[in-house]
Formats: structure tokens, sequence, C-alpha cells
């Protein structure tokens, strides 16, 4: 906890999501915690456009140990993370070392996970650089990488020192990135609070056009934080952060291993909620004016490509695995209406497939 910090800061599980330039937020915390070496995470793309800002702008950072891995999600995996355990190792990380990692949410998972395992845990801080990684994946304490093609199958919980929110490094993201991020603070409406839904589907086309308005990234991290409060394990609240995650997981381990240009994480979880915004109406009580709602502005942003038929089994094959699932059955995190949701809906395979025929039909014309 910053006793000099005069920004914005919340306040989360024995950490400090702090808001403003990384260059003063990062040159407190290392004044505070005087670690022992510090070693600084990058992905090819985060090292040309991040790692400068705080290289250039931060004197302690001149003896930094960097380690640059090969950016994208089919790298989130054992082989990487060999690579930061034996750079750790290398450089002789101790439990008072300090780990930066600094970059999306592959990027923040990955390196979280790394830190929390070398040598049963060592200290990092969490600089997201996408809009995804900032307004959820950095959030929460969960750490991880895919495991045999699947996603995040090994992880822990474990906190992080704090985590420094610059809007600064949004400046050069890919439009792509931008609307794959928007995926998880559009989310938290939907879950949370229906006025922040509705401002974000009247307005979308200001805010992913013009430079990102800050309120929103930090309304968006004060919703999922509000939950993580409640229940930091996911023993049972928690997972309503994973509505439209059981379809939307699925799809985005089938297109890793099949698209030549494989959905983004956000461009999943988009479809997926889609997808499960139907099994709401179906299951928990959303109306079908508010599936309308939710499905035409949700489509507008990800109704990138339909599903194919032939691959609904695989797809449901996919959802077997899904970490919220049990005694066999597929659990669903669903609406109960805009702003609400709630947990534990098991789904039949009639009423998925009949949940991914919904999002098709919007490519009938
Ligand atoms: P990502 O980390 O792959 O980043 C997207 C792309 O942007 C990459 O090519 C990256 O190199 C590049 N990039 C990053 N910062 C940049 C910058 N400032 N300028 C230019 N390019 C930049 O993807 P993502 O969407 O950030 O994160 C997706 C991952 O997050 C998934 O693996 C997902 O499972 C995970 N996730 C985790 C949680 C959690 O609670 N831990 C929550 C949601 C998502």
């Amino acid at each position: 906890m910053l006793k000099n910090y005069q920004g914005e800061i919340i306040e989360s599980l024995k950490y400090s999501i702090l808001f403003g330039p990384v260059a003063v937020t990062l040159t407190l915390l290392i004044e505070e915690y005087k670690p022992s070496a510090i070693f600084i995470l990058v992905d090819t793309n985060t090292s040309t456009y991040c790692l400068p800002q705080l290289l250039q702008n931060i004197p302690r950072l001149k003896h930094a140990l960097i380690l640059e891995i090969k950016e994208g999600e089919q790298h989130k995996n054992i082989s990487t993370t060999t690579l930061i355990w034996e750079f750790l190792m290398k450089y002789k990380a101790d439990r008072s070392s300090l780990l930066l990692n600094v970059g999306g949410g592959v990027l923040t998972d990955m390196g979280a996970f790394a830190a929390s395992t070398f040598k049963r845990g060592i200290s990092f801080i969490q600089i997201p650089t996408t809009l995804l990684s900032q307004v959820d994946a950095s959030v929460g304490g969960k750490t991880g990488i895919d495991f045999h093609g699947e996603k995040n199958m090994i992880g822990t919980f474990t906190q992080p020192k704090a985590v420094l929110i610059d809007s600064v490094f949004l400046k050069t993201l890919m439009p792509r990135e931008l609307v794959s991020g928007a995926a998880e603070l559009i989310k938290h409406g939907l879950i949370s609070d229906a006025v922040f839904f509705e401002s974000l589907a009247n307005s979308s086309s200001n805010w992913l056009k013009t430079e990102f308005p800050a309120w929103v990234i930090q309304k968006s991290i004060a919703l999922k934080n509000q939950v993580v409060l409640k229940d930091p394990f996911e023993k049972n609240i928690r997972k309503i952060l994973n509505f439209g995650h059981t379809i939307g997981h699925a799809l985005e381990t089938w297109s890793l291993k099949h698209d030549e240009n494989p959905l983004r994480h956000g461009e999943a979880i988009g479809i997926g909620m889609i997808c499960e915004a139907y099994l709401s109406m179906l299951k928990a009580g959303l109306s079908v004016v508010e599936l309308e709602r939710i499905n035409s502005f949700l489509f507008s942003l990800y109704g990138s490509k339909s599903i194919e038929a032939a691959n609904f089994h695989t797809l449901y094959d996919l959802m077997k695995n899904d970490k919220k699932n049990e005694l066999g059955q597929i659990n669903f995190s669903l609406l109960k209406k805009t702003g609400l949701a709630w947990i534990n809906y098991s789904c039949s395979q009639e009423e998925i497939f009949a949940a991914l025929k919904f999002y098709n039909k919007n490519f009938v014309f």
C-alpha cells in the first residue's frame, strides 16, 4: 500500500491498483520495496512499444534484467514458462527479487504463474499494456498457462504486489486488440451494472475510435474488483465473471488449433456472450427484448464469422473440460437480467447447440 501516491487507487486483495503514469507509480513502488534485483518480462511487441517508456523514465531500471518472449496465445505454454524459470534461475532471482510483467493478458497470466511457482513464489508487479489486460486479466490474482492446447489448464491464485494502469500504452494497440479488450468490460456491465452496459452500448462508436476514456477502464476494474473481493478463490459468486467464457473458451481453443488467423480472446468471448445470452433467456429469465439488445450490440463488434454446424460436437467436447463443471454437467454463469448474473446453470447439449444456432442466425439475411 503506497503511502505517498496522490493519484487514483483501487484497493484489492492486499495490493493496490494504481492509475497514472507508470514512471511515477513504479518509481515509488521500487523505492518502497527495495528489491534485491529487478527482472522485466516483455514480448516481441511490448519490447518495442512499452519497454522504452520504462527504461527511459525510470533510472532504477538501468540494471534490470530483461527477458523477451514471443507474443501470442500459442506461446502461453509450459515451454515459454520454462524459459522464464531458466532466466530467473540463471540470474539468481531470490525471494526479494521483483518481476515486472509488461504486456497483455497472455504475458501477465504467464509471468505471474512463473513468479508464483519459482522458489515457491517471488514478488511480481503487473503492468498491463492491452485494454483487455488492464480491465480484466491483471486484476484478481488468476495466473496460468494453456496445457495440451486447452485454455488456462494449469495455474494458481496468486496476488501481485501491485497493478499499474497507464493508458499511454493503449496508443500503440492495433484497433482489433481494442475491440477484443472491450468484450471483457462490456461483460462487467452485463453481469453487474446495467447502466454501465447501456452507456457502453450507446457510445461504442465514440469510445472505440478516439482516445480510450480513462473512466471506462477504472469503472470496469472497480466492478471486477467488487466481485473478486467477495470470493477470491472462485468458490461461488466470482464464477459470474465467466459469463460468455464456457462457449467462448471452446471457440478460442478450436480457433487456435484450426484457424490461420485465430480469434482473439475477447472476440471469442464476444461470440460466447451472444450464445450465453440466448441460454440466459432459456434458463435464467433474461427477456427476449434484452436478448435482442445484447445480440445486436455484441454482433456489431464480434460478428466476424459463423460457427460451422460440423464443429458443434467438437466444441461441445471442449466445453466438457471447462473448469466450472461439476459431476459431468456443463455449468454456465448466466444473466437473470441485464446487470445481474447468477451461477451454476447446467445446460443440455440440445440447448447449447440451439445457442450456437442462435448466433448463426445473425448471418441469414
Ligand atoms: P495478448 O497478451 O496476446 O496481447 C495482444 C497483442 O497485443 C499481442 O500481440 C501483444 O504483443 C500486443 N501488445 C500488447 N501490448 C501492446 C501495446 N501496448 N502496443 C502494441 N501491441 C501490444 O492478448 P490479451 O488480449 O491482452 O490477453 C488475452 C489473454 O488474457 C488470454 O490468454 C486470456 O486467457 C487471458 N485472460 C486472463 C484473465 C485473468 O483473470 N487472469 C482474464 C481475462 C483474460
